[in-house]
């Protein structure tokens, strides 16, 4: 079925080696995929428009006699030759500007021929010109006919034109017509729901007849549109789908309950679980019984206590003989955790190590000499923890926090350290919280917990927006607030790319800081310092020896400080909101009231100050995260790293909702029929490549 739509690009009148390989670097090797590479707009070529009545900056069709034609010279470096072509319609003037161009087609232009153009004007010193338009030279008593289909426009490559893509496409749309691609959605469901059916859909897409189909099509309401959000919504469930149940096969280790030790770590704790985590807790022994390779996304807002119950899903499966590796994104994080874990587990002799990127040397061989031996139970680390060199003796779980912070590839490469065909357990857990749509299409491959409980006793932060030319009241206020025993956060925050500016900024703070208020002692802590400064400065703050922390968004996750009271975040219309929120997690840990201090400049956009409204007023993590993904869209939110299984042609998450609940059902009704030629079809056509799965385990 649709056996010509598999055939090689190549097999296409015009198609050589050259385009071949463009073609190639778009993805598209066969026709099938070239159907399936859509067109961005659509240009109107279907009529003329008059010179008189242009407008500067449209997109437009003309058609004129050359009056004048001519070379200048510009003198810029080097000097350049121009060609200047004047025309006149009768009804206007329109001046066409090249800036390269061959002695034949100079030649061409000459007085008194007639030219037809299509380009985009622009309006420079008082006339109308067109810069370097498509055009061709016409006999005026006989034009040629104009198009009757809008014109599509392709995303295209280096070197690729627009002309010749368009030209395949035609010949393709042609074989369309005549062979036509078999129906990927069930019958019944595209007929109720009033859709065109692929061949039909495409046809319209690749050429819309008129220009209401256009303006249908530039909203995306468009049912040929629809069809395709909702196959490749589908399609990539259906990949998700298909990867869990892959995964779900394989053998994994088997945790027997060990509620003994688990009473034991909460007899030495000084606080009651929340429910939330007595029942996320629950959730994972759940999992444990089924035996099959867990696979669980816990989300918790900052501070709802997400380290313990990673603790208590450890301590199975360590006394079930296997070892637990926790990883986490910062030395200053997971340095943290170390101590938390090896407080935890020592009274039940259970060996905690950490592994960081700075153990060298011996002592590095020592500690990776334990983790092979089987001798490190619970091992904690950061991204050095899957490096080639680490050898686990029987890895059963594999905890990673904060996982906005890691790549899908992290989280593959900790799974393969796992023994052959045993896949160990996974536990994520974020505090970003994923609006649920969103988590729904993401991490389909993931179960999902929620601890939507904070620990009592938290003060909600009070949040103000602070211009900057009030830095000296603040300053005052800071210093206020370090005599009356309070701890300060001061970060600053740069654009994510720099780090190394980000941390000079930060270095300059600090000084300014200690200049100013020479009474208290301040800390640094950033990126670029070595990992035992970095802990030194931590520990410092955390014992109250520094009153004001500066620091770059390193701090930014899990650090754990309950007498600090105060945020103060500099630039913070530079950060995702979902970050300002994290950051702002810091305070409001004890019980002294907390505040959180967003130091903006003066002359902020509206809709920047309308991100900052957003934080302002809410504290719930799940209702800034939804707001953020209104304002800044989909990929912005979750970040590239994490969308980079998710990144989808013609969806879009926040615009696309609406279709979510029929994707997913549909899904659920392809996956029931395993040999469902349709499911295949739908993840060749949008996933492709990457619905080949073959290095789960
Ligand atoms: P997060 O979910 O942000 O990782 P943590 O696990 O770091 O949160 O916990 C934040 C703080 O709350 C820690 O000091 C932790 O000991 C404390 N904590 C955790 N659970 C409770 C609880 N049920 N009651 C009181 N404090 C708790
Ligand atoms: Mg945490």
């Amino acid at each position: 079925m649709d056996d010509w739509s598999r055939e090689d690009v190549s097999t296409l009148k015009g198609v050589g080696p050259k385009l071949k390989e463009k073609l190639a670097r778009l993805g598209l090797n066969n026709k099938q995929q070239m159907l399936f590479h859509l067109p961005l707009r659509y240009e109107d070529r279907t009529r003329l428009t008059a010179l008189g009545s242009i407008q500067s900056g449209q997109r437009a069709l003309i058609q004129a006699e050359i009056l004048q034609s001519g070379i200048s010279f510009r003198r810029q470096g080097r000097s350049r030759r121009i060609m200047l072509v004047k025309l006149s319609d009768g009804t206007g003037f329109l001046t066409l500007r090249f800036f390269n161009f061959s002695a034949s087609q100079q030649n061409k232009l000459e007085k008194g021929s007639w030219i037809r153009c299509f380009g985009e004007t622009r309006m420079v010193m008082g006339s109308i010109e067109m810069v370097h338009p498509e055009y061709e030279i016409i006999n005026p008593d006989q034009p040629p006919p104009l198009n009757s289909f809008l014109t599509p426009v392709y995303p295209v490559t280096d070197g690729l034109h627009q002309l010749s893509l368009r030209k395949i496409m035609l010949q393709l749309i042609a074989q369309l017509s005549q062979q036509g691609l078999s129906e990927t959605l069930p019958l019944q469901w595209v007929e109720s729901h009033h859709l065109p059916s692929v061949t039909r859909a495409l046809q319209i897409l690749h050429n819309p007849e008129n220009q209401q189909d256009v303006i249908k099509i530039q909203s995306t309401q468009h049912p040929a549109q629809q069809r395709f959000i909702i196959e490749e919504l589908t399609a990539h469930r259906l990949s998700l789908l298909q990867r869990r149940q892959q995964i779900r096969r394989l053998h994994c280790p088997s945790i027997k309950p060990s509620s003994h030790y688990q009473q034991q770590l909460l007899s030495v704790l000084e606080f009651e679980l929340t429910n939330a985590q007595h029942r996320v807790i629950a959730e994972l022994m759940a999992d444990f019984k089924l035996n099959q390779p867990m696979m669980r996304l816990i989300q918790g807002d900052v501070g709802s206590g997400k380290t313990i119950v990673a603790a208590m899903a450890a301590l199975p499966v360590i006394a079930s003989g296997y070892q637990c590796a926790l990883m986490a994104p910062t030395e200053i994080l997971a340095e943290q955790h170390f101590q938390n874990f090896s407080k935890w587990f020592e009274g039940q002799g259970i060996k905690v190590i950490s592994l960081m990127g700075a153990d060298k040397g011996k002592k590095r061989t020592l500690k990776e000499e334990s983790i092979a031996t089987g001798e490190a139970q619970m091992i904690v680390g950061t991204h050095a923890l899957f490096q080639a060199s680490v050898k686990f003796n029987s890895l059963g779980l594999i905890i990673i926090d904060e996982q906005h912070r890691f790549g899908v590839d992290q989280r593959q490469a900790l799974q393969k350290k796992a023994e052959k065909n045993i896949m160990p357990h996974q536990l994520i857990m974020t505090a970003t919280p994923i609006p649920r749509t969103l988590a729904m299409s993401v991490y389909a491959d993931l179960d999902y917990s929620q601890i939507d409980e904070l620990p009592p006793g938290r003060t909600p932060v009070k949040t103000s927006i602070i211009s900057q030319s009030k830095r000296d009241e603040l300053i005052n206020s800071v210093r206020a607030a370090c005599a009356k025993g309070q701890q300060i956060y001061w970060v600053c925050t740069l654009i994510e790319e720099s780090e190394v500016l980000q941390c000079e900024a930060a270095q300059l703070t600090f000084e300014n800081l200690q200049n100013q208020i020479p009474e208290i002692t301040v800390g640094l802590v950033h990126g670029r310092m070595k990992s035992d400064e970095k802990e030194r400065a931590i520990s410092a703050f955390k014992q109250g020896k520094t009153q004001l922390l500066v620091a770059t968004t390193v701090i930014e996750v899990g650090v754990d400080v309950p007498n600090a009271s105060i945020m103060i975040i500099e630039n913070p219309e530079r950060l995702g909101l979902s970050q300002i929120h994290q950051l702002r997690g810091r305070v409001g840990r004890g019980n002294i009231e907390s505040f959180c201090l967003l130091l903006v400049k003066s002359d902020l956009s509206k809709q920047v100050s309308n991100r900052l409204e957003v934080i302002r007023n809410h504290q719930d993590g799940f209702i800034i995260a939804e707001k953020d993904l209104e304002i800044r869209g989909a990929g912005e939110v979750m970040g590239t790293r994490q969308t980079g299984e998710a990144s989808f042609k013609i969806v879009d998450l926040v615009r696309d909702k609406r279709w979510f609940s029929q994707a997913e059902q549909l899904a659920e009704l392809l996956m029931q029929d395993s040999e469902s030629l349709q499911r295949q079809q739908l993840l060749d056509n949008w996933i492709g490549h990457k619905a080949e799965y073959s290095d789960v385990g």
